[in-house]
């Protein structure tokens, strides 16, 4: 007898026929001896309905009342979910984050899980029970309701699964796995197996959301088993996320290819060059909360220089608010902006034994005239920022060039 976290994104929950569908499969696993836990999304467009009803009434909404009005989608599908078990005979119980609980901080919008109370979900497992877990949600210590950001349900279920010591995290979705890149940009995207640790969190921190990037995290600092694997068909492995050791197969160079349309790009230009500039930009844009990306800063001249970031494409306009005040302070001359940009990155450990990745990535969008903006490396990826109209080809062309559309 195993336990068992099953986590189910809003397609596979989007409407009462596929959450029935979720009740036989969770059902099935049960009847095998094994305990479940199932964590669920809010139904698919849910969330974003909510946000925009939020912004109906408010432009940039309260962070608390928009977790407080975001919080239901998940409420409804762990009620559904439920019903639809007991209706075949499971029993079952749900639970919103808040009655697991789940414990979060009190960053609203996009808090860190801090510890899980696993009392409630054992008594209900020992009883024979399925527990039913609301998703992407949390309360802080105040009691305020909280949530962990876009795609947290992936989060909700690795943490449960870590908080559990569960033998699988089985991520649910609509695709059957990892591919090495989305399957909906490039028809040839071909499913891996297996992918290490390492490679699925720059995947996911580049843009893949087939997992959220702190599901990642923990699964790797919890060592918790996960597998992406599809809600929709009976069969198949998925894809596992290993460490790099148990990975039994050759290493590619390249594993995959991911992107993201939500960049925005900005840029102080004439800073005085003097120690402390890069703490006082960017310390201004972390007080206010604002994740940043890439860094440049230009060789100095006329005692002189620019510097640019980037940011994600909602924090353009507040960011931009911001670096118009630094702009003052530090007597620079123009912020200029530009939201209409991508990144495209190609991620692989194989690239550490192999050199000469960088230059093959750079001649093959040369050869279609696409221009670099930016540029980022790590030991295991080359990200460049791109004018948003070249993100498809880029793709496309990054995937055939490092042979990713071809059979291994
Ligand atoms: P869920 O609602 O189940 O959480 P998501 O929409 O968040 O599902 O994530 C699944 C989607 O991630 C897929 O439909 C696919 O379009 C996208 N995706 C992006 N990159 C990849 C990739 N490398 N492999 C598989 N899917 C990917
Ligand atoms: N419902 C939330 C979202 O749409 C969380 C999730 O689906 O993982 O972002
Ligand atoms: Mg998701």
């Amino acid at each position: 007898m195993a336990l068992i976290v099953q986590k189910y994104g809003g397609t596979s929950v989007a409407n009462p026929e596929r959450i029935k569908n979720v009740a036989q499969r969770v059902a099935k696993f049960r009847a095998q001896g094994h305990q479940v836990v199932v964590v669920v999304s809010a139904m698919s467009g849910e969330t974003n309905k909510l946000i925009a009803l939020a912004k109906e009434i408010s432009p940039s909404p309260d962070p608390r009342e928009l977790d407080q009005v975001c919080a239901t989608g998940e409420q409804v599908t762990i009620g559904l979910l439920s019903m639809a078990l007991k209706e075949i005979g499971v029993p079952a119980r749900s639970y919103t984050g808040g009655q697991v609980k789940v414990l979060t901080d009190s960053v609203f919008t996009k808090a860190r899980i801090l510890s899980i109370d696993e009392g409630n979900m054992r008594r209900d497992l020992d009883a024979g029970r399925v527990v039913v877990v609301a998703g992407f949600q949390g309360v802080d210590a105040d009691g305020n309701v909280t949530t962990l950001g876009r795609g947290g349900s992936d989060t909700s279920g690795v943490a449960l699964a870590a908080a559990l010591k569960a033998d699988e995290c089985q991520i649910y979705t609509d695709v059957d796995g990892v591919y090495t890149t989305d399957p909906r940009v490039v028809p040839e995207a071909r499913k891996l197996d297996a992918i290490t640790f390492e490679e699925m969190l720059e995947m996911a921190s580049l843009g893949s959301k087939v997992l959220q990037i702190r599901s990642v995290e923990f699964a790797g600092k919890y060592k918790v088993k996960l597998r992406v694997l599809s809600s929709f068909q009976d069969e198949g492995e998925g894809t596992l996320i290993t460490v790099e050791e148990d990975r039994n197969m050759e290493q590619p160079i390249i594993s995959g290819i991911a992107f993201n349309r939500d960049e925005a790009k900005l840029t102080l230009l004439g800073v005085p060059d003097k120690p402390g500039i890069a703490y006082q930009i960017l310390g201004a844009i972390a007080d206010a909360n604002i994740d940043v990306d890439m860094i440049i800063q230009n060789v100095g001249h006329d005692d002189t220089t620019d510097f640019s970031f980037t940011v994600n494409r909602g924090d353009f306009v507040k960011a931009q608010g911001i670096l118009e005040k630094v702009k003052v302070e530090l007597g620079a001359r123009q912020v200029t902006g530009d939201h209409k940009i991508c990144k495209v990155s190609a991620v692989g450990v194989g690239m550490r034994s192999h050199p000469g990745v960088a230059s093959r990535m750079f001649k093959a969008l040369a050869d279609e005239g696409i221009n670099i903006r930016m540029i980022s490396t790590s030991e295991i990826k080359i990200s460049v920022v791109l004018d948003e109209k070249y993100l498809e080809l880029a793709v496309r062309v990054l995937h055939r060039t490092f042979g990713l559309d071809q059979p291994v």
